[in-house]
């Protein structure tokens, strides 16, 4: 039987225009999905459209549990340069359960070809411990060295992700072949990987169906997926708070 997977960490709201679904009807529809534990993880502000930073910073007022659903405040923020800077504010960061970080197409930082440039903007975030999971890596507009991120992740406890929307054919297109390869070398070092859907309308959430089928090929083990179970995920969160850094400027 397939298996079902209760905690989605990638979900976008309607505060990002091009996302469908407002919070209560992604709430309404992870509840009737049966989900566990959704992420709420709208765009860092470098991305033309995203809210204020206020929308970000004020999800803290949301109670942790809305219709049964453990609703986790995160934001998807951008990196900035090859320091590994992102794009939140103090206390946009400071407010938040789960900080996803990765490459999008922004001004300050947009596609190219330098792997080497882009290898040492997500080596310095990883070292940093200001993001818990890289987001969407197999993105072929970034090009990046695996093995070198895949080693500095297993060694700062930070997650990698498998976006499955990045494994359709709608957005991300070639990131087949670089997340497999990713998730090779990371069973190899033995690295935490996290699930999302990287939903833009309420019907995907929970929808990982394209990753599902990678994990089967590479035989992952649950273990390491942070979302597998609300043990794995409590324990991976502990960890983290642990290891994040207090303070996004230092
Ligand atoms: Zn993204
Ligand atoms: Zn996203």
């Amino acid at each position: 039987m397939k298996k079902q997977y209760k905690i989605d960490l990638h979900i976008h709201t309607n505060v990002n225009p091009h996302a469908f679904s407002t919070l209560e009807e992604n709430i309404r529809a992870a509840a009737k999905k049966g989900m566990e534990i959704i992420a709420i993880t709208n765009h860092g502000p470098a991305l033309p459209d995203t809210p204020h930073w206020w929308h970000l910073r004020n999800i803290t007022i949301l109670p942790d549990y809305i219709d049964g659903v453990r609703v986790l405040k995160g934001v998807e923020a951008n990196i900035l340069d090859e320091n590994g800077k992102l794009d939140i504010n103090q206390l946009v960061y400071s407010g938040m359960e789960l900080v996803l970080a990765g490459f999008h197409d922004v001004e300050e930082y947009s596609s190219n070809s330098d792997k080497n440039k882009n290898t040492k903007a997500i080596l310095n975030l990883i070292k940093s411990q200001k993001a818990d999971i890289i987001v969407h890596l197999g993105n072929p507009n970034f090009p990046v060295n695996y093995e070198e991120i895949v080693k500095c992740a297993k060694e700062f406890n930070v997650a990698l992700e498998i976006n499955n929307s990045s494994l359709g054919n709608h957005v991300r297109t070639g990131s087949n072949t670089n997340c497999k390869k990713m998730l090779e070398l990371a069973k190899k070092e033995g690295c935490y990987i996290s699930l999302g859907s990287d939903s833009h309308y309420s019907g995907q959430i929970g929808d990982f169906q394209n990753i599902i089928e990678l994990l089967n090929e590479v035989e992952y083990s649950d273990e390491l997926i942070i979302n597998d179970s609300k043990e794995n995920l409590e324990k991976f969160l502990k960890l983290r708070s642990e290891l994040r850094s207090e303070d996004i400027n230092s």
